[in-house]
């Protein structure tokens, strides 16, 4: 008995099922208790790519947002470009791969603690040339972790469950009731190609570090119907490359921080560059009244 693959969702009988899932919400306390009992000497390397370095290939992220054009523009191997990233973008992201690459490393101690019964591995590759499912889209992308638990010391494999780590901000994570959509989407390419059957999104409060819990909604099994939508939308925009019709744009958020912006000009990031350039021009304009005003001699008095 053991909840391994995606197959065994539907094989394995419900109780067995309850079972499992009922030692994956133990997830979060392991955690608390690790670090709470940690006091060894710790260093572990952070890091990130820039936008050139990425490989081809669709990229999970690039599938899990409202716009399909990211896929489309992929297909086509258009370059993606960062340069233009507003830096307020660019500083969240490198403080949220710190903390990937610390939470990835406390997973790492914590399962080689376990003397054999668990055992992590951190950016768990996705590509074509080791999944058929990768091979099938050209999918590339990397997952945080999979988190493996063994029936005895490195015996056979009980249960293996998808991590993938996010950081939030303390207004968002305070309005979080359940993983984000996009989320939800990134996490099912992971596990529909990693074919595991479960998977905690490990979501962090950024100003004070707490965590949500490794139960329902943030833990969840592989939803078949999501993949499905996710899946027949890759096929409509393969389709479209090979007509070369661009999918319609999906503006919003998103675009600040695309790296097709550049090829795809979408008028979201025009309006928000004259809403900051006007916000210039208005604080010029009262630096200069108030100098103005300072530099006029005071009149009237006795
Ligand atoms: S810039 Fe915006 S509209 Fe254009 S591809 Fe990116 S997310 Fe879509």
């Amino acid at each position: 008995m053991s909840l391994v693959t995606i197959n065994d969702l539907i094989s394995q009988p419900p109780e067995i099922l309850a079972k499992y899932m009922m030692w994956a919400g133990d997830l979060l306390d392991m955690y608390e208790n690790f670090v709470r009992d940690d006091d060894a000497d710790v260093s572990f390397t952070a890091g990130w790519n820039g936008a050139k370095s990425r490989s081809d290939g669709i990229h999970a992220s690039e599938m899990s947002g409202e716009c399909r054009r990211p896929v489309y523009y992929s297909l086509k191997k258009v370059e993606r470009v960062d340069k233009e990233l507003d830096p307020f973008w660019k500083k969240r992201f490198r403080v949220g791969h710190v903390y990937h690459a610390m939470v990835q490393e406390d997973w790492r101690r914590l399962c080689e603690s376990s003397g054999g019964l668990m055992s992590f591995e951190r950016e768990v590759r996705i590509d074509p040339k080791l999944q058929l499912i990768a091979e099938q889209y050209n999918i590339k992308s990397s997952c945080d972790g999979v988190i493996t638990f063994r029936d005895q010391p490195w015996g056979a494999a009980v249960m293996r469950i998808a991590l993938e780590i996010k950081t939030e901000s303390p207004d968002q994570f305070a309005k979080l009731n359940e993983p984000k959509l996009q989320h939800r989407r990134q996490t099912c390419v992971y596990m529909r190609c990693l074919d595991t059957p479960i998977c905690w999104t490990q979501y962090i409060n950024k100003g004070n570090q707490n965590i949500k819990p490794s139960k329902h909604p943030f833990l969840f099994s592989f939803d078949h119907r999501l993949w499905g939508e996710i899946e027949n939308e890759t096929k409509d925009v393969i389709r479209l490359a090979t007509i070369n019709e661009v999918p319609p744009r999906v503006e919003g958020l998103s675009c600040e921080f695309c790296g097709f912006s550049e090829v795809c000009k979408p008028a979201y990031l025009a309006k928000a560059k004259a809403r900051a350039n006007a916000k210039v021009q208005r604080a010029a304009t009262q630096k200069r009244l108030r100098s103005n005003e300072l530099r006029q001699p005071k009149t009237g008095g006795a």
